[in-house]
């Protein structure tokens, strides 16, 4: 499509928003306009690049990858200039005033709810272009696309209500030249010394040379590549903040290189603020893959496990072809491969670091937890060292500490073949629940876990160091006679009370028989070892509104509870009263387990109880 001669348009109404945000802020830290249209080029550079290994018919192939940076004092401009992709009529209108990115939106969202000013946000959305209204009172794109059929372009705005684009005259070479007619209060941009201290900043962790006003300022540097010793903590942090466009401190660093099986160097950082954190939307994957210092891909979907999405850095390879295609590359054996050795790395890293320091790994747990436990449910090559980093409150730890499978396993009882655990809303719910009353009088753990994802995760997890996970809330758990008060119910006795309760209770338990595991309770329900829990069927129903399934459990009883002794007396003394009895012995025990799911027959029954009890 060819641009009319002149064109006007709006901006669509969520920039606008943006916009007057951006341009009527009282934030005074302006300056990072600069560093965000400084990324913008280096991005538009590096997808040139790409595009050279790709695309037969780059125009202008020659042109020198590098920033040009002008200030002009009499004029008040600061002009940032590339040699990148530019921008074609379409690209201008979608890229820069039409078509809101989703990180708009998420943007004005992330204004409102932190009141943190714009300035602080603006680069973290994907809209950092806007920035250069805080300091412009008008902005020219002079443009020219890189694909042959092209035509050079400007695009104008004083930022208010829309955009201009006309046919550029003169002459206007491929990529951005973008010129920044300065406010008044804002001339400051236009002094060469302010703006070089400005790039001297963060200019040595972008990739192409920086030119101000024709002399060189930055000297280009792939960390990663650096010997550890020569790199100070100040350098790793700006590394993190700004080649990879985080805006906290990291938690982690991982820097190496490896020889076998591929040669990699690697610097790689763990965050501290989960970035999916606020309704944040799933992130993109964070480590870049460069071979020899050239960019292959900033967010490769290949590379790592997708749980790993929240780790940031630079993965370099000689070995990985530049032409390496988006595609190609997720079947690449050797992208797979680069993968593993990353994966296996940062694990080793965290089990290290929480070994190292349990506190601070406890704190990195709390914003992180939920990509280690998607890993150790669906990334099986990587399962069994990651439920190593799962960190859970258990019947032996006090309540606020945690403790992990390794120290679980480390405390087994002699004889003890199972890890046991149950999951629950909390450790209060869990300590009151009859399920642990066997297992606390056996002194045997069990661990307690509380997210509403955790009944899946250990669900596929299934064993840990060859220790099968048992919850405890299943039928079918041996355990041995425990040391405990009250004489037994004799056996014929128990027999035909169990058969009582079975007719009594009909199709709503599968099995009644004694249970060994019972101490202070009566009854226990339990659910059949291939059954739901209740938070896998609160899921289920709030996945599907059409869910329903019988809760259909195990009744189990506690021969020696004088509950149990009288009721056993009065299956044949008084029928009636023994029918109610157990129905409502039922009931409880399901309240008990989270499982009654309708309450109207257990009212009526419990007032048919009060009024024989007062008669
Ligand atoms: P982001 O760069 O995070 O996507 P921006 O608001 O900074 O968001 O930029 C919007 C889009 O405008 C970019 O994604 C890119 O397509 C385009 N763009 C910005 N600057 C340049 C440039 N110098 N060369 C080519 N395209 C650019």
């Amino acid at each position: 499509m060819t641009a009319p001669a002149h064109e006007s348009h709006e901006f669509r109404a969520e920039i606008r928003q943006l916009l007057d945000l951006v341009v009527h802020s009282l934030y005074t830290d302006k300056e990072i306009f600069l560093r965000e249209l400084v990324s913008n080029a280096s991005d538009a550079m590096e997808k040139l690049r790409h595009l050279e290994a790709t695309e037969k018919d780059v125009h202008s192939p020659d042109l020198p990858l590098e920033i040009h940076i002008t200030t002009d004092k009499e004029a008040g401009t600061i002009t940032i200039a590339d040699h990148g992709t530019g921008m074609n009529h379409d690209e201008l209108v979608e890229n820069l005033g039409t078509i809101a990115h989703s990180g708009t939106k998420a943007f004005l969202d992330a204004v409102k709810e932190t009141g943190k000013p714009p300035g602080d946000l603006i680069g973290q959305f994907g809209v950092g272009f806007y920035s250069a209204f805080m300091v412009a009172a008008k902005v020219e794109i002079h443009t020219r696309t890189w694909r042959p059929d092209g035509e050079p372009l400007v695009w104008t705005s004083d930022g208010q209500g829309g955009y201009e684009i006309e046919p550029a005259t003169g002459d206007t070479a491929r990529g951005v030249r973008m010129i920044l007619h300065l406010k008044e209060d804002q001339k400051e941009y236009a002094e060469e010394d302010r703006v070089r201290h400005l790039i001297e900043r963060y200019s040595n962790f972008v990739g192409f040379p920086i030119l101000l006003n024709g002399t060189r300022v930055n000297e280009v540097e792939a960390l990663w590549l650096k010997n550890k010793s020569g790199v100070s903590e100040e350098q790793y942090k700006a590394f993190y903040q700004f080649a990879c466009r985080a805006f906290d401190e990291p938690s982690y660093r991982l820097h190496f290189s490896a020889d076998a099986p591929i040669a990699i160097n690697a610097l790689l950082f763990l965050p501290t603020e989960n970035p999916e954190k606020m309704g944040f939307a799933k992130a993109d994957p964070g480590v870049a893959l460069y071979s020899r210092k050239v960019l292959i891909d900033p967010s490769p979907d290949g590379l790592l496990p997708d749980w790993m999405r929240f780790v940031r850095g630079v993965v370099d390879s000689p070995d990985i072809p530049l032409n390496i295609s988006r595609e190609s590359m997720q079947d690449s054996a050797l992208v797979r491969k680069i993968g593993t050795v990353i994966s296996k790395r940062v694990i080793k890293l965290l089990e290290k670091e929480a070994a190292a320091d349990p506190e601070k790994y406890r704190t990195f747990y709390r914003n992180f937890e939920r990509f280690i436990k998607e890993g150790v449910a669906g990334d099986f090559t990587h399962r069994e060292s990651l439920a190593k980093l799962l960190r859970f409150e258990s019947s032996l730890t006090d309540a606020g500490s945690v403790c992990g499978f390794a120290d679980y396993v480390s405390r087994m009882k002699e004889g003890q073949d199972a890890i046991y655990y149950l999951v629950g809303p909390g450790r209060d719910h869990i300590e009151t629940s009859p399920y642990l009353e066997a297992f606390k009088a056996r002194g045997l753990e069990v661990a307690y876990f509380t997210d509403a994802v955790d009944e899946y995760v250990i669900d596929s997890l299934g064993t840990f160091d060859g220790k099968k996970l048992v919850s405890i809330r299943q039928g079918g758990v041996e355990l041995d006679e425990a040391d405990a008060e009250g004489e037994p119910l004799g056996e014929e006795e128990t027999t035909a009370l169990c058969d009582f309760l079975k007719s009594h209770l009909g199709d709503r338990v599968t099995r009644v028989g004694k249970g060994k595991r019972l101490v202070d309770s009566p009854v226990i329900a339990l659910v059949p070892e291939d059954g739901m829990s209740p938070q896998m069927r609160q899921m289920m129903k709030a996945m599907d509104e059409n869910f329903k399934d019988e809760v259909k459990v195990e009744l189990e009883i506690n021969p020696r509870h004088p509950l149990i002794h009288k009721l056993a007396a009065a299956r044949e003394a008084n029928p009636e009263l023994a029918g109610l009895v157990a129905g409502q012995l039922f009931d409880n025990a399901l309240i008990a387990a989270g499982l009654l799911e309708d309450a109207r027959d257990t009212v009526k029954r419990m007032n048919q109880l009060m009024e024989k009890a007062m008669a």
